[in-house]
Protein backbone atom coordinates (compact mmCIF):
# COMPACT_ATOMS: atom_id res chain seq x y z
CA UNK A 1 0.00 0.00 0.00
CA UNK A 2 1.67 3.31 -1.09
CA UNK A 3 1.05 6.96 0.45
CA UNK A 4 -0.19 8.98 -2.16
CA UNK A 5 -1.38 12.67 -0.67
CA UNK A 6 1.05 15.61 -0.28
CA UNK A 7 1.02 18.46 1.13
CA UNK A 8 0.63 21.02 -1.82
CA UNK A 9 4.45 23.67 -1.90
CA UNK A 10 3.13 26.56 -0.70
CA UNK A 11 3.03 28.37 -4.56
CA UNK A 12 0.49 26.20 -5.34
CA UNK A 13 -1.91 26.52 -2.48
CA UNK A 14 -0.96 30.73 -2.93
CA UNK A 15 -2.16 30.04 -6.67
CA UNK A 16 -5.54 28.14 -6.05
CA UNK A 17 -6.49 30.47 -3.62
CA UNK A 18 -5.78 33.28 -5.89
CA UNK A 19 -8.25 32.02 -8.65
CA UNK A 20 -10.85 32.79 -5.22
CA UNK A 21 -10.01 35.80 -4.46
CA UNK A 22 -8.62 37.54 -7.58
CA UNK A 23 -11.20 37.07 -10.80
CA UNK A 24 -10.18 40.60 -12.68
CA UNK A 25 -7.91 43.52 -12.34
CA UNK A 26 -11.07 45.33 -10.22
CA UNK A 27 -10.47 42.22 -7.20
CA UNK A 28 -7.23 43.63 -7.10
CA UNK A 29 -8.05 46.92 -7.10
CA UNK A 30 -10.30 46.32 -3.97
CA UNK A 31 -7.77 44.66 -2.46
CA UNK A 32 -5.68 47.04 -2.41
CA UNK A 33 -7.28 49.84 -1.55
CA UNK A 34 -8.88 48.25 1.27
CA UNK A 35 -5.38 47.22 2.42
CA UNK A 36 -5.08 51.13 2.23
CA UNK A 37 -7.63 52.20 4.27
CA UNK A 38 -6.78 50.01 7.12
CA UNK A 39 -3.46 51.19 7.29
CA UNK A 40 -5.56 54.32 8.31
CA UNK A 41 -4.32 56.27 4.97
CA UNK A 42 -5.80 59.76 4.49
CA UNK A 43 -4.63 60.23 0.97
CA UNK A 44 -4.95 56.93 -1.24
CA UNK A 45 -4.31 57.09 -5.32
CA UNK A 46 -4.69 54.62 -7.73
CA UNK A 47 -3.23 54.38 -10.99
CA UNK A 48 -4.32 51.72 -13.62
CA UNK A 49 -2.76 51.47 -17.29
CA UNK A 50 -4.53 49.21 -20.06
CA UNK A 51 -7.69 48.80 -17.64
CA UNK A 52 -5.55 47.26 -14.71
CA UNK A 53 -3.96 44.36 -16.97
CA UNK A 54 -0.45 45.98 -17.74
CA UNK A 55 -0.28 48.27 -14.06
CA UNK A 56 -2.50 48.30 -11.02
CA UNK A 57 -0.48 51.14 -8.54
CA UNK A 58 -1.95 52.09 -4.88
CA UNK A 59 -0.17 54.53 -3.20
CA UNK A 60 -1.50 55.42 0.50
CA UNK A 61 -0.02 57.74 3.32
CA UNK A 62 -0.77 54.86 5.99
CA UNK A 63 1.01 53.72 8.69
CA UNK A 64 3.66 51.85 6.27
CA UNK A 65 5.43 48.46 7.50
CA UNK A 66 8.59 47.35 9.24
CA UNK A 67 11.10 45.71 7.16
CA UNK A 68 10.15 41.99 8.68
CA UNK A 69 6.17 42.65 7.77
CA UNK A 70 7.17 44.14 4.22
CA UNK A 71 8.46 40.56 3.79
CA UNK A 72 6.01 38.94 5.91
CA UNK A 73 2.71 40.23 3.92
CA UNK A 74 2.68 37.86 1.05
CA UNK A 75 3.36 34.85 3.48
CA UNK A 76 -0.28 33.23 3.26
CA UNK A 77 -2.67 33.32 6.21
CA UNK A 78 0.32 36.79 7.29
CA UNK A 79 -2.14 39.22 8.46
CA UNK A 80 -1.54 42.22 11.66
CA UNK A 81 -5.37 42.16 11.81
CA UNK A 82 -6.57 39.22 13.45
CA UNK A 83 -5.23 37.06 16.44
CA UNK A 84 -7.74 34.55 17.03
CA UNK A 85 -11.08 33.32 16.12
CA UNK A 86 -12.70 35.58 18.33
CA UNK A 87 -11.81 38.80 16.55
CA UNK A 88 -13.93 37.40 13.44
CA UNK A 89 -16.91 38.22 15.49
CA UNK A 90 -15.82 41.93 16.00
CA UNK A 91 -14.01 42.83 12.66
CA UNK A 92 -12.76 46.80 12.56
CA UNK A 93 -11.11 46.48 9.72
CA UNK A 94 -11.58 45.35 6.08
CA UNK A 95 -9.30 42.79 5.58
CA UNK A 96 -8.57 39.74 7.79
CA UNK A 97 -7.71 35.97 5.99
CA UNK A 98 -4.46 37.53 4.87
CA UNK A 99 -5.06 36.10 1.79
CA UNK A 100 -4.68 39.26 -0.48
CA UNK A 101 -0.95 39.80 -0.88
CA UNK A 102 -0.04 36.05 -1.41
CA UNK A 103 -2.80 35.43 -3.70
CA UNK A 104 -1.86 38.34 -5.97
CA UNK A 105 1.66 37.51 -5.93
CA UNK A 106 1.31 34.40 -7.03
CA UNK A 107 -0.25 35.29 -10.04
CA UNK A 108 1.26 38.66 -11.07
CA UNK A 109 4.66 40.31 -10.71
CA UNK A 110 4.34 42.50 -7.57
CA UNK A 111 6.36 45.33 -6.22
CA UNK A 112 5.97 46.95 -3.39
CA UNK A 113 7.83 49.91 -1.05
CA UNK A 114 6.76 50.69 1.99
CA UNK A 115 8.01 52.86 4.89
CA UNK A 116 6.85 53.42 8.73
CA UNK A 117 6.66 56.77 10.44
CA UNK A 118 9.64 56.60 12.78
CA UNK A 119 12.18 55.01 10.05
CA UNK A 120 14.73 56.45 8.28
CA UNK A 121 14.47 54.45 4.75
CA UNK A 122 12.01 52.21 3.83
CA UNK A 123 11.93 49.21 2.03
CA UNK A 124 11.30 47.80 -1.09
CA UNK A 125 10.58 44.37 -2.40
CA UNK A 126 10.04 42.67 -6.04
CA UNK A 127 8.28 39.50 -6.08
CA UNK A 128 7.84 37.29 -8.82
CA UNK A 129 5.43 34.27 -8.81
CA UNK A 130 6.31 34.12 -4.31
CA UNK A 131 9.33 34.27 -5.08
CA UNK A 132 11.22 37.29 -3.36
CA UNK A 133 13.55 38.37 -6.13
CA UNK A 134 15.11 41.44 -4.43
CA UNK A 135 14.57 43.36 -1.13
CA UNK A 136 16.48 46.25 -0.53
CA UNK A 137 16.05 49.96 1.81
CA UNK A 138 14.55 52.77 -0.31
CA UNK A 139 14.02 56.14 0.00
CA UNK A 140 10.32 56.51 0.16
CA UNK A 141 7.61 58.91 1.82
CA UNK A 142 5.62 57.39 4.89
CA UNK A 143 3.72 55.12 3.94
CA UNK A 144 3.05 52.00 0.96
CA UNK A 145 3.34 51.92 -2.78
CA UNK A 146 1.98 48.72 -3.97
CA UNK A 147 2.43 47.55 -7.88
CA UNK A 148 0.97 44.69 -9.47
CA UNK A 149 2.41 44.17 -12.78
CA UNK A 150 1.17 41.89 -15.72
CA UNK A 151 -1.80 40.20 -13.89
CA UNK A 152 -2.69 36.20 -14.33
CA UNK A 153 1.44 36.38 -16.79
CA UNK A 154 1.30 32.58 -15.60
CA UNK A 155 -2.42 32.04 -16.12
CA UNK A 156 -2.99 31.93 -19.42
CA UNK A 157 -6.45 30.89 -19.98
CA UNK A 158 -7.24 33.38 -16.96
CA UNK A 159 -5.50 36.63 -18.96
CA UNK A 160 -7.20 35.17 -22.14
CA UNK A 161 -11.11 35.65 -20.18
CA UNK A 162 -10.33 38.90 -19.51
CA UNK A 163 -12.97 41.01 -21.11
CA UNK A 164 -12.54 44.04 -23.29
CA UNK A 165 -10.49 47.41 -21.52
CA UNK A 166 -13.64 48.79 -21.43
CA UNK A 167 -15.61 46.20 -19.75
CA UNK A 168 -12.65 46.05 -16.96
CA UNK A 169 -12.27 49.68 -16.57
CA UNK A 170 -15.80 49.75 -15.98
CA UNK A 171 -15.11 47.10 -12.86
CA UNK A 172 -12.53 48.92 -11.26
CA UNK A 173 -13.96 52.21 -11.64
CA UNK A 174 -17.26 50.86 -10.15
CA UNK A 175 -14.77 49.20 -7.56
CA UNK A 176 -13.50 52.42 -6.72
CA UNK A 177 -16.52 53.96 -6.57
CA UNK A 178 -18.21 51.71 -3.69
CA UNK A 179 -14.71 52.13 -1.54
CA UNK A 180 -14.72 55.84 -2.46
CA UNK A 181 -18.31 56.13 -1.34
CA UNK A 182 -18.10 54.34 2.09
CA UNK A 183 -14.40 56.17 2.80
CA UNK A 184 -15.39 60.11 2.28
CA UNK A 185 -13.50 61.66 4.48
CA UNK A 186 -10.47 59.97 2.65
CA UNK A 187 -8.86 61.45 -0.57
CA UNK A 188 -8.97 59.40 -3.07
CA UNK A 189 -7.90 59.62 -6.77
CA UNK A 190 -7.91 57.51 -10.25
CA UNK A 191 -5.97 57.70 -13.08
CA UNK A 192 -5.97 55.62 -16.48
CA UNK A 193 -3.31 55.47 -18.63
CA UNK A 194 -1.86 59.24 -17.91
CA UNK A 195 -5.20 60.52 -17.50
CA UNK A 196 -7.47 61.54 -14.58
CA UNK A 197 -10.91 59.76 -13.93
CA UNK A 198 -11.59 60.80 -10.30
CA UNK A 199 -10.00 63.40 -8.07
CA UNK A 200 -11.98 62.98 -4.60
CA UNK A 201 -11.03 65.84 -1.94
CA UNK A 202 -11.85 65.04 2.05
CA UNK A 203 -15.39 65.36 2.43
CA UNK A 204 -19.27 63.91 3.92
CA UNK A 205 -20.59 61.16 2.44
CA UNK A 206 -23.59 63.58 0.53
CA UNK A 207 -20.83 65.52 -1.16
CA UNK A 208 -18.91 62.34 -1.85
CA UNK A 209 -21.56 60.85 -3.93
CA UNK A 210 -22.22 64.54 -5.36
CA UNK A 211 -18.60 64.54 -6.26
CA UNK A 212 -18.87 60.81 -8.04
CA UNK A 213 -22.61 61.24 -9.49
CA UNK A 214 -22.53 64.94 -10.61
CA UNK A 215 -23.79 68.01 -9.38
CA UNK A 216 -27.16 67.60 -10.59
CA UNK A 217 -27.28 64.32 -7.99
CA UNK A 218 -27.82 66.74 -5.03
CA UNK A 219 -31.44 67.70 -5.43
CA UNK A 220 -32.28 64.25 -6.18
CA UNK A 221 -31.32 63.28 -2.93
CA UNK A 222 -34.10 62.94 0.09
CA UNK A 223 -31.90 61.93 3.82
CA UNK A 224 -32.91 58.78 5.01
CA UNK A 225 -31.99 58.44 9.07
CA UNK A 226 -32.83 56.22 12.05
CA UNK A 227 -31.50 54.32 14.66
CA UNK A 228 -32.78 51.60 16.78
CA UNK A 229 -30.86 49.11 19.41
CA UNK A 230 -30.38 46.64 16.62
CA UNK A 231 -29.44 48.97 13.31
CA UNK A 232 -28.25 52.48 12.67
CA UNK A 233 -29.07 53.60 9.20
CA UNK A 234 -28.04 57.29 7.39
CA UNK A 235 -27.81 57.63 4.06
CA UNK A 236 -29.88 58.94 1.30
CA UNK A 237 -32.77 57.57 -1.35
CA UNK A 238 -33.22 59.24 -4.55
CA UNK A 239 -36.40 60.89 -5.29
CA UNK A 240 -38.95 58.30 -7.08
CA UNK A 241 -39.18 61.13 -10.20
CA UNK A 242 -35.33 60.65 -10.63
CA UNK A 243 -35.64 56.43 -10.69
CA UNK A 244 -34.09 54.92 -13.70
CA UNK A 245 -34.33 52.51 -15.89
CA UNK A 246 -31.18 50.68 -14.86
CA UNK A 247 -30.43 49.70 -11.38
CA UNK A 248 -27.00 51.39 -11.41
CA UNK A 249 -26.83 53.39 -8.69
CA UNK A 250 -27.68 51.30 -5.71
CA UNK A 251 -25.76 51.14 -2.84
CA UNK A 252 -25.91 49.39 0.69
CA UNK A 253 -22.57 49.91 3.26
CA UNK A 254 -22.58 47.33 6.12
CA UNK A 255 -20.16 49.04 8.72
CA UNK A 256 -18.06 51.12 5.67
CA UNK A 257 -18.42 48.00 3.72
CA UNK A 258 -20.02 48.03 0.34
CA UNK A 259 -22.33 44.49 0.36
CA UNK A 260 -24.90 43.31 -2.02
CA UNK A 261 -28.38 42.22 -0.58
CA UNK A 262 -31.08 40.93 -2.60
CA UNK A 263 -33.32 40.88 0.53
CA UNK A 264 -32.52 44.29 1.77
CA UNK A 265 -32.78 45.75 -1.68
CA UNK A 266 -36.25 44.81 -1.38
CA UNK A 267 -37.03 46.46 1.61
CA UNK A 268 -36.17 49.67 -0.14
CA UNK A 269 -38.19 48.66 -3.23
CA UNK A 270 -40.99 48.04 -0.75
CA UNK A 271 -40.86 51.34 0.51
CA UNK A 272 -41.14 52.25 -2.46
CA UNK A 273 -44.40 51.34 -3.43
CA UNK A 274 -46.69 53.46 -5.27
CA UNK A 275 -44.22 55.88 -6.03
CA UNK A 276 -42.42 54.79 -9.13
CA UNK A 277 -42.93 53.82 -12.41
CA UNK A 278 -43.51 50.40 -13.65
CA UNK A 279 -39.89 48.78 -14.92
CA UNK A 280 -38.00 51.74 -12.83
CA UNK A 281 -35.48 51.25 -10.05
CA UNK A 282 -34.95 54.14 -7.51
CA UNK A 283 -31.06 54.93 -6.54
CA UNK A 284 -30.05 55.03 -3.32
CA UNK A 285 -26.66 54.99 -1.00
CA UNK A 286 -27.48 53.64 2.78
CA UNK A 287 -24.77 53.26 5.45
CA UNK A 288 -26.08 50.85 7.76
CA UNK A 289 -23.84 50.66 11.15
CA UNK A 290 -24.73 47.46 13.02
CA UNK A 291 -22.99 45.62 15.74
CA UNK A 292 -19.80 43.30 14.14
CA UNK A 293 -21.50 40.69 16.35
CA UNK A 294 -24.65 40.55 14.81
CA UNK A 295 -23.15 39.70 11.38
CA UNK A 296 -20.68 37.40 9.62
CA UNK A 297 -18.69 38.66 6.78
CA UNK A 298 -16.42 35.14 6.61
CA UNK A 299 -18.84 33.69 3.84
CA UNK A 300 -17.01 34.80 0.96
CA UNK A 301 -13.65 35.53 0.27
CA UNK A 302 -14.98 38.59 -1.66
CA UNK A 303 -17.16 39.78 1.50
CA UNK A 304 -19.44 41.13 -0.96
CA UNK A 305 -22.34 38.93 1.06
CA UNK A 306 -22.67 38.80 4.46
CA UNK A 307 -24.97 37.24 7.05
CA UNK A 308 -27.50 39.33 9.18
CA UNK A 309 -28.59 38.09 12.45
CA UNK A 310 -31.58 39.09 12.52
CA UNK A 311 -32.50 39.49 8.50
CA UNK A 312 -36.92 40.44 9.13
CA UNK A 313 -36.04 43.42 11.72
CA UNK A 314 -33.64 44.71 9.69
CA UNK A 315 -35.91 44.50 7.12
CA UNK A 316 -39.24 46.23 8.63
CA UNK A 317 -36.48 49.11 10.28
CA UNK A 318 -34.73 49.71 6.82
CA UNK A 319 -38.51 49.84 5.11
CA UNK A 320 -39.88 52.09 7.52
CA UNK A 321 -37.22 54.39 7.94
CA UNK A 322 -37.23 54.93 3.85
CA UNK A 323 -41.03 54.89 3.97
CA UNK A 324 -41.10 58.27 7.01
CA UNK A 325 -38.10 59.76 5.01
CA UNK A 326 -40.21 59.79 1.90
CA UNK A 327 -43.28 61.21 3.27
CA UNK A 328 -41.66 63.68 5.67
CA UNK A 329 -39.95 65.28 2.15
CA UNK A 330 -43.25 65.88 1.03
CA UNK A 331 -42.54 63.08 -1.89
CA UNK A 332 -46.29 62.77 -4.38
CA UNK A 333 -46.61 59.20 -6.38
CA UNK A 334 -45.80 59.59 -9.67
CA UNK A 335 -48.76 59.90 -11.63
CA UNK A 336 -48.67 58.11 -15.07
CA UNK A 337 -47.93 60.70 -17.22
CA UNK A 338 -44.74 61.78 -19.10
CA UNK A 339 -43.17 64.62 -17.83
P1 LIG B 1 -5.26 41.14 5.26
O1 LIG B 1 -5.59 42.49 4.72
O2 LIG B 1 -6.42 40.22 5.23
O3 LIG B 1 -4.57 41.17 6.58
P2 LIG B 1 -3.38 41.08 3.06
O4 LIG B 1 -2.71 39.97 2.34
O5 LIG B 1 -4.22 42.00 2.25
O6 LIG B 1 -4.21 40.45 4.23
O7 LIG B 1 -2.26 41.93 3.79
C1 LIG B 1 -1.40 41.29 4.72
C2 LIG B 1 -0.84 42.27 5.75
O8 LIG B 1 0.06 43.19 5.12
C3 LIG B 1 -1.89 43.15 6.41
O9 LIG B 1 -2.49 42.48 7.52
C4 LIG B 1 -1.07 44.37 6.82
O10 LIG B 1 -0.43 44.15 8.05
C5 LIG B 1 -0.01 44.45 5.74
N1 LIG B 1 -0.36 45.44 4.70
C6 LIG B 1 -0.89 45.19 3.48
N2 LIG B 1 -1.07 46.32 2.77
C7 LIG B 1 -0.66 47.34 3.57
C8 LIG B 1 -0.60 48.78 3.42
N3 LIG B 1 -1.02 49.39 2.31
N4 LIG B 1 -0.08 49.49 4.47
C9 LIG B 1 0.34 48.88 5.59
N5 LIG B 1 0.31 47.54 5.78
C10 LIG B 1 -0.19 46.78 4.80
MG1 LIG C 1 -6.10 42.89 2.78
Amino acid sequence: MADIIQLLPDHVANQIAAGEVVQRPASVVKELLENAIDAEATHIQLLIKDAGKTLIQVSDDGKGMSETDARLCFERHATSKIKMAEDLFQLKTKGFRGEALASIAAIAHVGLKSKQEEQEVGTEIKINGTKVESQEPCVTQKGTVVSVKNLFFNIPARRNFLKSNAVETRHIIDEFQRVALAHPQIAFSLHHNGSEIFQLPSTNHRQRIVNIFGAKTNEKLVPVEEETEILNVQGFVGKPEFAKRTKGEQFFFVNDRFIKSPYLNHAVTAAFEGLLKEKTYPSYFLYLNIDPKRIDINIHPTKTEIKFDDEHALYAILRSAIKHSLGQFNVAPVLDFER
